[in-house]
């Protein structure tokens, strides 16, 4: 079943300068269950398009549909994790996983037992009470994770994710990360602007190019994960 529509997808920015066509008559139809890489290079959009399906920026032509009904906004429907982590520095790990439950309103004693379980999920059993600055980038990005899936998330939109880490790290990440999906079938859309990761990543990988910036190519990946 479709999960996620982007139709005729049009962003263009305004300046003193005239006008940049971020992303041009984009379309792409997410099935549930998919793992999606966006791959392409700086500047085509990528961000763009991601930002726009999480309802923090709005196209100025088409529209996005999540289970048929149109976005216009972000929601706890959407997981999302970005390069940077942006985790809150002043909560610990456990308070920035539980706060969009906190959010929501659960009562503290269910706040905790759901962090707790995607906390050890994403095997930061034992750090619940550091803060960001005294973890990794490796354990941050591990925090955003389990931060997005605590929410129950229909997908996980992700920016880069492990752009901003070692490669032995990041190899790591990516390990956890299709361990999740393939264990949670949490559906995922992906950016990224490493060929090796997209393909070692994603069950069907898309190639933007820029100026205008749209989808030039999409397939589904033959034979997923090589590295097993
Ligand atoms: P990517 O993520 O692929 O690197 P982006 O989506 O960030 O690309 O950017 C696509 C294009 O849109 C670039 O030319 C970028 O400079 C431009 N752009 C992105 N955000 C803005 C903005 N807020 N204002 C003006 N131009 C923007
Ligand atoms: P990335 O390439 O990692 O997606 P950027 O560094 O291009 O991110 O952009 C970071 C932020 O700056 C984004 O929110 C984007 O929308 C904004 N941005 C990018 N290009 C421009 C631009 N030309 N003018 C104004 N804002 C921009």
């Amino acid at each position: 079943t479709i999960l996620l529509e982007v139709k005729g997808v049009e962003r263009r920015f305004q300046s003193s300068h005239g006008s940049t066509l971020a992303l041009s008559a984009t379309d792409l139809q997410v099935a549930e269950n998919d793992f999606i890489t966006i791959l392409g290079p700086s500047g085509c959009g990528k961000s763009t398009l991601l930002r726009i399906v999480a309802g923090l920026d709005h196209p100025t032509a088409g529209e996005v549909l999540l289970d048929g009904r149109r976005v216009t906004g972000p929601g706890a429907d959407r997981g999302m994790v970005f390069q940077s982590y942006t985790l809150f520095p002043w909560l610990t790990v456990r308070d920035n996983v539980c706060f969009g439950l906190r959010e929501r309103g659960l009562p503290r004693a269910q706040q905790i037992e759901i962090a707790q379980g995607f906390i050890q999920k994403v095997g930061l059993t034992g750090f619940e009470h550091h803060y960001p600055k005294q973890l990794s980038g490796g354990m941050q990005q591990r925090t955003a994770l389990a931060r997005a899936l605590a929410n129950g998330p229909r997908m996980l939109l992700m920016d880069e994710p492990f752009g901003a880490l070692d490669h032995q790290t990041r190899e790591l990440m990516q390990e956890l990360l299709l361990g999740i999906w393939e264990a949670e079938r949490t559906t995922v859309l992906f950016v990224t602007h490493d060929i090796d990761e997209a393909v070692f990543m994603g069950s069907r990988v898309m190639v933007m190019s820029a100026r205008p910036g749209r989808i030039k190519l999409d397939r589904p990946v033959p034979i997923p994960h090589p590295r097993h």
